[in-house]
């Protein structure tokens, strides 16, 4: 079953268009290759994520979901549900924040994403590495260590705020 993509508008103000392709479609591909469903409330999760356009914690999500009619999330929920879709691909997760981030590439095998978090606006950009994910292997194996969802956060200035006054 295919469906379109569904961007539910939360406040009703906000138009900005997510930079981030993800799809209903991309997404029930992603979970059914691991036998897994698109329920309507992974569907809403990840609609949430997609709509913000920048990373959310688990606070944010529930804030924003008592927003809305319908039955309360428990956060137990709402983590499992992002458990599941960082699982997937379709989202990670920026550790020294917390929060959650809809993917926006679909990542080859081998191939680590790397966050540009910019310290002065907030922004987030996602680029991804293919060199950064064998240094990240050879170094955690020399530990003994094996990376299950290998995240490399830089903290920085973004271009426009280096262009900046
Ligand atoms: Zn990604
Ligand atoms: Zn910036």
């Amino acid at each position: 079953m295919r469906r379109k993509n569904e961007r539910l508008s939360l406040d009703g103000h906000s138009a900005r268009p997510p930079a981030i392709a993800v799809t209903s479609d991309r997404a029930e591909r992603a979970l059914s290759q691991r036998g897994l469903q698109f329920t309507p409330l992974r569907r809403q999760i990840l609609d949430m994520l997609i709509e913000a356009g920048r990373p959310l914690g688990a606070y944010d999500l529930l804030a924003r979901q008592r927003e809305r009619a319908g039955k309360p999330f428990a956060p137990t929920q709402i983590y499992r549900v992002l458990d599941v879709l960082q699982a997937a691909g379709l989202i990670h997760r920026l550790a020294t924040q917390g929060t959650y981030v809809v993917c926006d590439h679909e990542h080859a095998a081998g191939e680590t994403p790397v966050f540009l978090v910019c310290g002065a606006c907030g922004s987030v950009a996602e680029a991804a590495s293919t060199a950064v994910e064998q240094e990240v292997e050879a170094v955690a194996a020399a530990s003994g260590f094996k990376p299950i969802h290998p995240v490399v956060e830089v903290e920085g200035r973004c271009a426009a705020c280096r262009a900046g006054p």
